[in-house]
């Protein structure tokens, strides 16, 4: 079934490179799914090599005057991308949710989020402050100033189709980058929708280019990307392994690299917590967009003295989500991107209980409602060798631990090579600190399960990656600092 926009110009089924929109150069298709159903909806290009190529020419010839452009006026350019974002909220979430699965409000929901990251960084844009420097010896003159790195690839994966592009585009584009992006192949649609809306808010040509390909094609795009000197930075979200297969291949040029990898949060809930506050936050955290987020609670520690309680309390709240359809306003939990996806869930679960887990709700495929539905699910007895707890499962996926000391259930919750989030809930600020001190991760939620904002450094540690997105620290990925030292005449 075809999807009807309110403005048919936004659906874009090419690539867009040096101002214009063109076909993959070897003419090559890729089809679009719809999650909910399993058909294609719409074909883009299967780009390659030459393509890539054309992308990093048209963004290394746009670069000179970009950078040159008064940070005020790529700011302007900003707020105006920024408002038309906004200006069709309706439209972009209608195709995140076509091509990525997620119900309609959150699909609405990501593109504030998206904007509120181009608007964050059209502000930061005028702020990009160097340094004075008092001098060791007299006669001198001492600076640092900021600089933008260059052309920026950035490749990104499909399940914030708007939000992981634009906290990497505006930051760059803020900081006078120019970029060469290469979306998810799951979700290439909404990328190439604010590309439109880039274009008519008026950014230079070359100044943002967009290539499609297959998931088979993406290292040839990418590979042109990695051993091209004249791209400086490569800022990816996605798996660990294909970011760590990056910070290899981008060592021959040595270029400035921001990883925001896989995570395997930890979700911890001890005896003094207001365990009503702690369901809640849980499944804030646990059921936004199916539980496919890498920053969604993978392994729940709960203390024994509220155990019951706590599943309680949850197992009632999770039984009565309402799993369907993008499209069917009421839907609170749509289906998982594809097969790979529910059969990689379903692996988990048959694997936990197979080791001694119980179902306490949920625990099977949806299959009256498509091929892509897992049913919401809690269970309990999880333990550190199960699947579910070694891996990142995906999806809508609850496995608790009960616990009953503090400093194990740190010492479990960092028992993982991954740190990207991590949760707590506790009313003693004693323990509150202590334990935000000793968690292992880039960002910790004590006692609140919505983390994102675009006012704060997003990233992690260990296997989670480096680099940050959002806040001030998310301009300074895209610039370097220069030292000018200036002597007497
Ligand atoms: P993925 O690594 O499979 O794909 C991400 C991107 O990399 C896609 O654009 C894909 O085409 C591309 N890619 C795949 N193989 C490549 C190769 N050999 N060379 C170059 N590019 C290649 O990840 P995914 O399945 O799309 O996304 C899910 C993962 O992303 C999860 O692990 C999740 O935790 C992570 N994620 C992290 C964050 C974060 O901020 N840390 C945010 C969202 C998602």
């Amino acid at each position: 079934m075809p999807l009807t926009l309110q403005r048919a110009e936004l659906q874009r089924h090419q690539n867009f490179i040096g101002g214009r929109w063109v076909a993959a150069a070897e003419g090559r298709q890729l089809p679009v799914s719809d999650p909910a159903l399993d058909q294609v909806f719409a074909q883009v290009p299967d780009s390659g090599a030459v393509d890539a190529q054309a992308a990093v020419d048209a963004a290394q010839a746009a670069f000179p005057a970009w950078r040159a452009t008064p940070a005020k006026q790529r700011a302007q350019l900003l707020k105006k991308w920024n408002d038309l974002i906004i200006a069709h909220q309706e439209d972009l979430g209608r195709l995140i949710s076509r091509e990525q699965g997620k119900p309609l409000a959150e699909g609405r929901g990501e593109v504030a989020y998206a904007a509120s990251y181009v608007e964050w960084f059209a502000e930061e844009a005028t702020r990009s402050y160097g340094d004075m420097i008092p001098a060791p010896v007299t006669g001198r003159r001492m600076m640092a100033v900021k600089e933008p790195v260059g052309v920026i690839a950035a490749i990104t994966p499909w399940n914030f189709p708007a939000a992981m592009i634009a906290r990497k585009i505006a930051p760059a584009l803020a900081a006078g980058c120019t970029v060469v992006a290469k979306p998810a192949e799951d979700t290439p649609l909404t990328s190439l929708a604010l590309a439109r809306l880039a274009e008519e808010a008026g950014f230079p040509a070359g100044v943002l280019n967009i290539v499609v390909a297959s998931r088979e094609r993406a290292a040839e795009v990418v590979d042109v990307w990695l051993a091209d000197s004249r791209v400086r930075k490569i800022t990816f979200t996605g798996s660990t392994p294909v970011g760590k297969h990056l910070a290899r291949e981008s060592a021959g040029t040595l270029k400035k690299l921001s990883l925001e990898l896989g995570g395997n949060a930890p979700f911890i809930v001890f005896e003094d917590a207001d365990v009503d506050a702690a369901v809640a936050g849980l499944m804030a955290a646990k059921f936004r967009n199916g539980g496919q987020t890498c920053v969604s609670p993978n392994r729940v520690f709960v203390h024994s003295a509220v155990h019951e309680l706590f599943v309680e309390k949850l197992a009632a709240r999770v039984v009565a989500l309402k799993v369907g359809p993008a499209s069917a306003e009421d839907s609170q939990i749509g289906p998982m991107i594809n097969a790979r996806a529910v059969d990689k869930i379903a692996r988990h679960v048959q694997d936990a209980v197979a080791r001694g887990a119980r179902v306490v709700v949920g625990g099977q495929r949806l299959t009256s409602l498509g091929s892509n539905y897992f049913a919401p699910t809690v269970l309990i007895n999880a333990d550190a060798e199960m699947a579910c707890s070694c891996e990142e499962t995906f999806g809508p996926v609850v496995p608790i631990t009960r616990f009953d000391d503090e400093a194990d259930v740190i010492a479990a919750a960092n028992g993982t090579p991954f740190g990207l989030a991590s949760y707590f809930y506790s009313r003693d600020i004693d323990r509150a600190w202590r334990v935000a001190d000793a968690l292992e991760s880039g960002i910790v939620g004590i006692n609140e399960g919505a983390l994102a904002a675009e006012a704060a450094p997003f990233g992690g540690v260990k296997e989670s990656g480096y680099g940050r997105e959002g806040g001030r620290h998310g301009l300074d990925e895209y610039m370097h600092t220069k030292y000018l030292c200036q002597g007497n005449l």
